[in-house]
């Protein structure tokens, strides 16, 4: 029955995007083929590192051999990762010390592995830093007049409320580098009300033995994004009052100022002194990114790449999953990506008309670990010497239970590769509606955000907001998202599906066509941030 249905769609869509504008036809089948395969029980849902996941990333590679793309590195398909797993060894002792009152971890204290050291020892003062944040521009310097040279920095958790939420996102992931530049050693944050109403200390407690995984770069060194940071964790409770004895303030009025919007908390030099002792357990292993290129025909601009990404990789077998299902399949999240992506890769070739810049097709690995295959890519693209990345566009998690009238771009607002997004949307006679969810901070949240971080314009495309998308979205994270429910049982609609590899086909070919490569529009806080020397682009004026 639903063979009949798709192959039904599949000439519909062929039909009506043939009428329009000749774009390759997308087929519904197709992409229920391969998000069936990605999302089955046998893959074991495609944790990083796993024979699932290798098993996914040889039917990627597969595909791109069929459809002719070219291999994107000298070895093959594979950019193989080193990653590095590190965890708090619990059989040993693990603890916290302050002012010679000892907090073992996962009671007041959770001690966070860092698989650098076997044996983790480290001492030193401690300075209370408010949130930790320098933000000139916004009116925050909190490390004004405070000396953390070989001291911990004691923050609150997050950033005030109130503050834009992309920026905020932004400014929260900075924090730990910028007590690293003032010269602290530890980092010890303070949950504020706000963190523990979302994720209760219980369940930080029970965390503490997670284990934490690092890229380990090609020198043998694991990446941190902080590397002067040897010891961090959290602290409340009994810890907390130890670490404010005789401050001259306490733990619940430091707490009650933070909780206002716009708050600005005043640091100051704590009394005791901070002993953090740990031992970490630390395995390695290897999983790659496979990547497929289409070379660009223009003999300037072929050296410029237009990225399409996905992420390949899941959750694997979670055993302490609710019910009887405990493999985490991840059929929207994210084999509905990588299907869209490969569909997109096929409608270029049966184009029949090379791209003029070169687009390279990316199954990405470690996602939901971190997003550390992007980060790797993005820090060594793949590209020839000379040659640059210029736009990302990603693909996480498109909700394909609805019939598609629009796409949303997550990060349009922010350069010109939001336009190309619209163009894209209108060929396929989708319109391009806003972010309906800013408070998630999509932005920052997948591996679109690992380019940004390096200076390339990017978006994310999701599913659009109307036939009730932006509700059934929504609903979507609150219940099935990471859980055993994501597998392919979904009610999916694959007419929708199929269109939404139409718009990610357009997008990419608007990108690789383009004159001028895509650019941030000026005043774009990410642009600014990250590609300051970058030539700006005007906002379009509304009309
Ligand atoms: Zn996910």
């Amino acid at each position: 029955m639903r063979h009949l249905t798709a192959l039904l769609l599949a000439s519909t869509i062929a039909g009506s995007a043939a009428a329009q504008d000749a774009a390759p036809a997308i087929s519904p089948a197709a992409m229920r083929a391969h998000v069936e395969f990605l999302a089955d029980d046998a893959l074991e849902g495609r944790d990083a590192g796993t024979r699932g996941y290798d098993i996914a990333a040889r039917y990627v590679a597969s595909r791109f051999d069929a459809l002719g793309l070219k291999p994107g590195t000298l070895g093959g398909w594979y950019q193989t990762v080193r990653f590095q797993t590190a965890r708090v060894d619990s059989a040993k002792p693990a603890a916290i010390t302050i002012g010679g009152t000892r907090f073992d971890n996962g009671g007041d204290v959770a001690m966070a592995p860092d698989g650098r050291f076997p044996d983790q020892k480290v001492d030193g003062a401690a300075v209370f830093v408010g949130y930790g944040l320098e933000a000139p521009g916004q009116g925050y310097d909190d490390y004004r007049g405070l000396d953390l040279k070989g001291k911990f920095a004691v923050m609150l958790g997050g950033v005030p409320e109130g503050l834009p939420s992309e920026l905020a996102a932004s400014l929260g992931a900075e924090k730990v580098k910028v007590a690293m530049a003032k010269g602290a050693i530890g980092v010890l944050t303070i949950p504020t009300e706000a963190m523990l109403k979302r994720y209760p200390w219980a369940r930080a407690k029970a965390s503490v033995g997670t284990p934490r995984q690092r890229v380990i770069e090609p020198d043998g060194q694991p990446n941190l994004p902080a590397p002067g940071i040897r010891a961090s964790g959290f602290v409340t409770g009994a810890a907390l009052d130890a670490l404010f004895a005789g401050s001259g303030t306490t733990p619940a009025d430091v707490l009650a100022a933070a909780a206002k919007p716009g708050a600005r908390v005043r640091g100051r030099a704590l009394k005791p002194a901070i002993s953090f002792a740990a031992s970490n357990i630390v395995t390695t292993f290897q999983s790659p990114n496979v990547i497929g290129v289409l070379p660009g025909s223009d003999p300037t601009l072929t050296r410029e790449y237009v990225l399409l990404t996905a992420h390949l990789d899941h959750d694997g077998i979670k055993p302490d999953a609710k019910g009887d299902d405990k493999i985490m399949n991840g059929a929207m999240d994210n084999a509905a990506g990588v299907a869209t992506m490969l569909e997109a890769a096929r409608a270029f070739i049966d184009s029949g008309k090379p791209p003029k810049r070169s687009v390279m097709f990316v199954a990405l690995t470690s996602e939901e670990d971190g997003l550390l295959g992007s980060d790797y890519l993005a820090r060594h693209p793949a590209v020839p010497t000379g040659a640059r990345v210029v736009a990302d566009v990603n693909l996480d998690m498109p909700v394909l239970l609805y019939k598609l009238d629009d796409v949303v771009a997550f990060g349009a607002e922010h350069s010109t590769v939001g336009e190309a997004a619209a163009r894209a949307a209108a060929k396929v006679g989708l319109t391009l509606s806003p972010d309906f969810m800013p408070e998630e901070n999509v932005f920052v949240r997948s591996d679109h955000y690992s380019f940004v971080k390096q200076g390339v314009p990017s978006v994310m495309l999701a599913t659009g907001v109307k036939n009730n998308g932006a509700q059934l979205f929504k609903d979507f994270l609150a219940k099935t998202y990471h859980t055993p429910a994501d597998q392919p049982s979904l009610p999916f609609n694959w007419d929708s599906s199929a269109r939404f590899a139409a718009v990610n086909y357009e997008i990419a070919r608007d990108l690789a066509d383009a004159p001028q490569a895509p650019r941030w529009y000026v005043g774009s806080p990410f642009g600014d941030q990250f590609a300051k020397d970058q030539p700006k682009a005007p906002r379009p004026v509304a009309k």
